[in-house]
């Protein structure tokens, strides 16, 4: 009698299989870097209320099941072999700005997050809420041991939340994404007179 083969799913992932269906944790094969992608092995990632545009399908075409998560750590543990700037084991970080084309005209003038074909872990592609995710190098950041004993997802929440701020009064039309940000955003753009002014100043 031939033996039972059984199938071992090496991965878990926390996806989204339809536009407003709940959670679910399944199994999947660990993907493979592409073309200028690296592979991280996902130590931690944040939850984020931007994570509702996933969840609730509110963003314009994704493609599900998705794995949301854009608030991500983890160490490099493969690159395509033409990635030359980055190396295995090395930590990295992964936020809202998940790649870019290089040639719209917010790229040419170097404000990247407001690409017109930007890409975001976790709507574009699968983010943080697995245990391996696949990244292309230019929405990396690397994150030194230091700054990772201080809670990096908390570092890279408030630079979502302070860039995307900073993009909306470049940019007043564009959606801002999650209530944190349009609260950081209303306190910046509130008249600065009286000491409360002076309090916020103080804060900076
Ligand atoms: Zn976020
Ligand atoms: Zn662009």
């Amino acid at each position: 009698m031939a033996a039972t083969k059984v199938a071992t799913a090496p991965m878990k992932v926390a996806q989204i299989p339809k536009a407003g269906a709940d959670f679910e944790i399944v199994e999947r094969e660990i993907p493979k870097p592409d073309r200028g992608q690296v592979r991280i092995k996902v130590q931690a990632c944040g939850v984020c209320h931007s994570d509702a545009l996933t969840k609730e399908g509110e963003w314009p075409g994704i493609q599900y099941p998705r794995v949301p998560g854009h608030e991500v750590v983890g160490i490099i543990d493969e690159l395509d072999e033409g990635v030359s700037e980055w190396k295995q084991g090395q930590r990295v970080g992964v936020g809202w700005h998940g790649g870019r084309d290089g040639t719209c005209l917010a790229c040419r003038r170097g404000d990247f997050r407001n690409c017109r074909n930007l890409k975001i872990p976790g709507i574009s592609y699968d983010g943080g809420y697995q245990e391996y995710m696949v990244a292309p190098v230019e929405a990396l950041v690397a994150i030194p041991e230091s700054r990772f004993r201080r809670s990096s997802t908390v570092a890279l929440r408030r630079n979502h939340h302070v860039q995307r701020a900073a993009a909306q009064r470049c940019f007043p039309r564009r959606p801002c994404c999650s209530a944190g940000c349009r609260r950081h955003h209303a306190r910046r753009t509130r008249p600065r007179n009286g000491s409360s002014a002076r309090r916020r100043s103080s804060r900076r």
